[in-house]
């Protein structure tokens, strides 16, 4: 029998996400009464699990990046599980093969080996690396974590750097596809977290993929006797006197807190908070755009029997760079694919698969019909995996399963507001709200991917509740 749900805690964490259960284990190490509630069945948010037709699927899971060796102090993974006492080992890492920016005519290959992205651009841009060096020098004397302050976009810094438009838009696209709310730029601070996480560190999977670091995480916080709520939707947040002190769930259940911090995104935080607040911070206003569809699909043949060795190719099929919203229900021009068998170390959860991700319409997938709907996955199918022949074998004859999933199936299980995945381009890099006692934690603090959720849930914890004197 589960949990009964309580009427007080220290502090309430909306969202079972990997910044929510990361926040809950460092408050539950400090022998808090921590509440950790979620409104789906199963925990992880943005980076879960699920069956199909008896197979294991990841809902999100590319690559954990920031990877680092066993033993290297100081950086944001190895400080995850120093603060979380999580040992490296159990994570089972396998680091990626190779992956690539690829765009007509020109690639860039790069590794956790920072000295292969560095030789591909001395070799292909002979008159940039004395910029890229500089670059490179400065970026890697920046701290790991978001600062504050920088309201300045990427594109314009690296011009002070690089000359050639192409290399730019080379060094971008996997950037923007994996942490940019903002279309065809980056704002500079989330640059930097990006280029360490992504070509400074790179990317790792663990063996049995995200399940391993979400069993992790559950157990690790159950251990500590902290308390996970599933099926447990916060409807409304209560506030007095500028102050929030506690939460009504979906059932009509309220729960008093000394503190909430909430991993449901700024606009989707907000809109709990009563009228005034959520006009100021409406959708319309302050609702991010950038969404995907992605189409997993099942191979009767290794990708490597079909000549295909890349972990991760980032492709775009025109000359300038493209990242944006699509006026369409989706965009098949640039993307990502993705191997999550081509890394060391795995043990296939099924058969061989490709993951594709394209750019996907922020509210067409809402309005159509079921049938609609089906057929536009198909188009989505088809129209992807001809358009990325340039860059990866034609599987279309060796696909025997598929899933895709798109801004409707995200805003379903997570609740995020046209099913976007890199929140509001508003952040709060403080966490702070208009109300005291609320923290925003996760995407819309400013901290991107798995790595940057865990990390902000820790922060967030740190800060906001186990440094602040109760109040
Ligand atoms: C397709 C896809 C691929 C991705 N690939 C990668 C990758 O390869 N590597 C990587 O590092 N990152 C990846 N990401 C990003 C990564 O998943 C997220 O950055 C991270 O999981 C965010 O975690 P979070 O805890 O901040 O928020 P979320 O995961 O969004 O968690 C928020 C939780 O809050 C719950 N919630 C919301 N509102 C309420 C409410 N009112 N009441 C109760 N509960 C509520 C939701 O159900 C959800 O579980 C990917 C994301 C997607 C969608």
């Amino acid at each position: 029998m589960g949990q009964t749900v309580p009427s007080t805690c220290d502090t309430l964490i909306i969202g079972a996400g990997m910044s929510g259960l990361a926040a809950g284990i460092r408050l539950a190490q400090y022998d808090q009464n921590v509440v950790v509630l979620d409104r789906h069945a199963l925990w992880g948010g943005l980076n879960s699990f699920y069956k199909k037709a008896g197979r294991p699927f990841d809902v999100g899971l590319h690559a954990l990046t920031n990877y680092v060796d066993k033993g290297v102090r100081g950086k944001p993974l190895t400080r995850i599980l120093r603060q979380l006492r999580i040992p490296y080992d159990a994570l089972k890492l396998g680091q990626q093969w190779v992956s690539e920016s690829a765009f007509p005519g020109v690639k860039l290959r790069f590794s956790n080996d920072f000295q292969l992205m560095r030789s591909e651009v001395a070799e292909k841009f002979p008159s940039q690396i004395d910029g890229f060096d500089r670059l490179s020098a400065l970026l890697a004397d920046y701290p790991s974590l978001p600062t504050a302050g920088m309201p300045v976009f990427a594109r314009t810094r690296l011009a002070e750097f690089l000359t050639d438009e192409k290399l730019v838009d080379l060094l971008l696209l996997p950037i923007l596809y994996y942490g940019s709310p903002t279309p065809h730029d980056i704002e500079w601070g989330s640059f930097v977290v990006l280029w360490k996480s992504l070509y400074e560190e790179g990317f790792a999977r663990p063996q049995g993929g995200v399940r391993t670091i979400l069993t992790l995480l559950r157990d690790r916080y159950k251990e500590l006797g902290g308390q996970l709520h599933m099926r447990q939707g916060v409807a409304k947040l209560l506030h007095e006197n500028g102050k929030a002190i506690g939460v009504v769930l979906d059932s009509g259940h309220e729960i008093r807190a000394s503190r909430i911090l909430s991993s449901a995104g700024l606009v989707e935080t907000m809109a709990l908070c009563g009228e005034a607040l959520q006009e100021k911070f409406s959708e319309e206003k302050c609702a991010g755009e950038m969404t995907f569809v992605e189409c997993i699909s099942l191979l009767d043949t290794p990708l490597v029997d079909l000549g295909h060795d890349k972990t991760i190719t980032f492709f775009n099929t025109t000359e300038r760079l493209i990242y944006e919203a699509p006026e369409a229900a989706f965009d098949s021009r640039s993307g990502v694919i993705c191997c999550p068998d081509h890394y060391d170390n795995q043990i296939p959860q099924h058969e061989p698969a490709l993951r594709l991700t394209l750019r996907a319409h922020p509210q067409k997938w809402f309005d159509f019909t079921d049938e609609e709907y089906a057929a536009t996955k198909e188009s989505a199918w088809q129209a992807g995996h001809k358009a990325i022949l340039p860059f990866a074998p034609d599987i279309r004859d060796h696909t025997v399963f598929v899933d895709t999933f798109t801004p409707r199936t995200v805003r379903q299980f997570t609740g995020h507001t046209r099913g976007v995945v890199y929140g509001s381009p508003i952040k709060s890099p403080d966490g702070t709200t208009e109300l005291e006692n609320l923290f925003l934690m996760g995407t819309d603090q400013g901290f991107l991917g798995i790595v940057g959720a865990m990390l902000s849930g820790i922060a967030m914890a740190n800060v906001h509740a186990l440094q602040a004197s109760p109040s």
